[in-house]
């Protein structure tokens, strides 16, 4: 959804998520969320491990089709869209970063960051002059030529970021990012994270067990057995 935003996409919540609810088998792994992402906002969601935060995520970036409850984009309905179109809204609004794993190991960590552009229709030539122009804000230089494994953990995750950024999207979903890396390197991903989405004027939607991680946001949900707990705002 480009050009022509409605007018709930200035005034409301970039995604808003209402009553979801997602089983897999016995197991509830969202039992009736609401949750709002705000235009440009950093929210994270924290919560112990298997309380649905990473459900939650994928239901807001598309991923996951929820059983009930809706997920609406700029004030439209992720429900009506077709596979097609909901697929095409990802690549262009969305971005997303996981744990760790997500580059392509057989292509260089440049062509990993030119990707998305060049699924999109860019030139490979202009795509890899701004992939090149993402990975120096990431501070990963250098380093183009080379496949990921070659890549330190903070710099894999760094490109992972410039990856996820270098289309200009609306959101950033980001599943424990720092998850896999030591403190340091955390902190600078988390930093680098943080100021670039700040710049760009990106939303993040930050999923995370580590209230060191959790402090660059601007706002906190804290998840409980499939809901969102009581006593912290959402
Ligand atoms: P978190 O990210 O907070 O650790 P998840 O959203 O991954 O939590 O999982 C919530 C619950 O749902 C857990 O009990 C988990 O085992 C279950 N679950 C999540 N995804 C699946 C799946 N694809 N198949 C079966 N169970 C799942
Ligand atoms: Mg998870």
């Amino acid at each position: 959804m480009t050009n022509g935003d409605t007018h709930e996409a200035t005034t409301g919540p970039l995604l808003a998520a209402r009553d979801l609810v997602k089983t897999y088998g016995r197991t509830e792994a969202l039992r009736g969320v609401s949750v709002d992402l705000r235009a440009g906002e950093i929210l994270a969601v924290t919560g112990a491990s298997g309380s649905g935060k990473s459900t939650l995520l994928h239901c807001l970036a598309g991923i996951v089709r929820p059983d009930a409850g809706s997920v609406t984009y700029a004030g439209r309905p992720l429900e009506g869209l077709p596979e097609h179109r909901l697929s095409e809204l990802r690549r262009t609004d969305f971005g997303v970063v996981f744990q760790f794993g997500q580059l392509i190991p057989e292509l260089t960590v440049l062509d990993n960051v030119a990707l998305p552009l060049m699924l999109a229709g860019t030139a490979r030539a202009e795509a890899r002059a701004r992939a090149g122009e993402w990975l120096e804000r990431f501070g990963v230089r250098g380093q183009e030529e080379l496949r990921p494994g070659e890549l330190s953990g903070g710099q894999a995750q760094r490109a992972a970021l410039a990856r996820a950024l270098v289309s200009g999207p609306k959101a950033v979903f980001a599943d424990e990012p720092t998850g896999a890396l030591d403190s340091l390197a955390g902190e600078q991903v988390m930093t680098a994270l943080a100021r670039t989405a700040r710049e760009s004027g990106t939303a993040v939607l930050l999923v995370t067990h580590d209230a060191q991680v959790a402090a660059y946001a601007d706002r906190e949900v804290r998840m409980r057995d499939g809901a969102v707990a009581l006593g912290v705002t959402a």
